[in-house]
């Protein structure tokens, strides 16, 4: 039998409600995310390398308005983009970050290139962009950010005086998620990537957990892969990510009781809104959520063809 690889992603935890979706929303919403696993799938069944399949999946969703990260992104209280990414290559326990990046279209390449030619994790601000400049990223207007649709959602929560992740508390927001990707190849290895625009109405330079190996993201092979979205003040304090791994590790607990006592447990009592994409060293994937939705799909390599939105589903 040959060697199993899989990969999901997700569009993040704050879905549109259902009595406001359109049907020709739901018909964009799911082809992107199908269009997102698909790429990391043709790389993944030429033998590529898992992180390699994460990133160019997370890329087909920052390069979609529909999503909070890359284009799309939502904006911060002084009307400007500022995003966060990571990575984690399973292998070797290597991880890139960026924070608070306000000129490159992609911050997932930008992470991927932290981890793979400094020697660092984690760079943030102006001296990540310069980082990037020096390093072959091509500087990137706001403008190319800005969709009318955030700008509504910003001056919304703006009145409210609140800022703002999910779609379930503040329904007449719609607002769209973080993305992710998770993914295992055809060597055993075992990789995640997430991106996102952070929340709506941030202010003093906030930065989420998608930039934060550990609760945003991480992987480690033999073990599990995991991408979160949700709010992420709750994500960092609950290491939910490295959490899903260590219950794995210690309690050997499977893929699925780890992503629901997590997602299912204090962190949901604590107010932690949001969900999860997991997949194991055999190939599984489990999707995690405590919201009414979470934009999701994965494909392995039976061919199996998975997109989903809400929770019930
Ligand atoms: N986790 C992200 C953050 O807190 C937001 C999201 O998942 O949509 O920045």
């Amino acid at each position: 039998m040959s060697q199993p690889f899989a990969i999901a992603v997700h569009g993040g935890a704050g879905t549109i409600l259902r009595e406001q979706m359109t049907p020709e929303l739901h018909q964009e919403i799911t082809e992107t995310l199908a269009r997102a696993v698909q790429a990391g799938e043709t790389l993944l069944r030429t033998g590529a390398d898992a992180l390699d399949a994460a990133v160019v999946a997370v890329k087909v969703l920052e390069d979609s308005p529909l999503f909070n990260a890359g284009k799309g992104s939502v904006l911060t209280h002084t009307e400007m983009v500022e995003m966060d990414a990571s990575v984690m290559h399973g292998k070797q326990m290597d991880a890139g970050a960026v924070a608070g990046i306000k000129h490159i279209k992609n911050p997932i390449e930008l992470a991927k290139d932290v981890m793979l030619d400094s020697e660092h994790v984690m760079l943030i601000g102006e001296g990540a962009e310069k980082f990037a400049f020096e390093n072959g990223h091509d500087y990137t207007e706001q403008d190319y950010f800005y969709t009318e649709r955030r700008y509504e959602q910003l001056m919304s929560m703006k009145q409210k005086g609140q800022f703002a992740l999910s779609e379930s508390k503040y329904p007449d927001d719609k607002k769209y998620g973080t993305v992710g990707a998770v993914a295992l190849d055809k060597q055993g290895n075992l990789a995640a990537a997430t991106s996102t625009g952070g929340i709506t109405n941030k202010q003093y330079g906030r930065v989420g957990d998608t930039a934060i190996i550990g609760a945003g993201t991480f992987a480690e092979n033999g073990n599990v892969a995991v991408s979160t979205t949700g709010m992420g003040e709750y994500f960092i304090r609950k290491t939910v990510a490295s959490d899903v791994a260590a219950r794995m590790r210690y309690l050997k607990e499977d893929i699925h009781q780890a992503c629901e006592s997590v997602i299912q447990g204090e962190l949901k009592t604590m107010g932690g809104e949001g969900g999860l994409i997991a997949v194991d060293a055999q190939g599984n994937i489990h999707f995690a959520m405590n919201s009414s939705g979470m934009y999701r799909a994965s494909l392995n390599s039976d061919n199996e063809l998975l997109v989903k939105i809400y929770a019930d589903e």
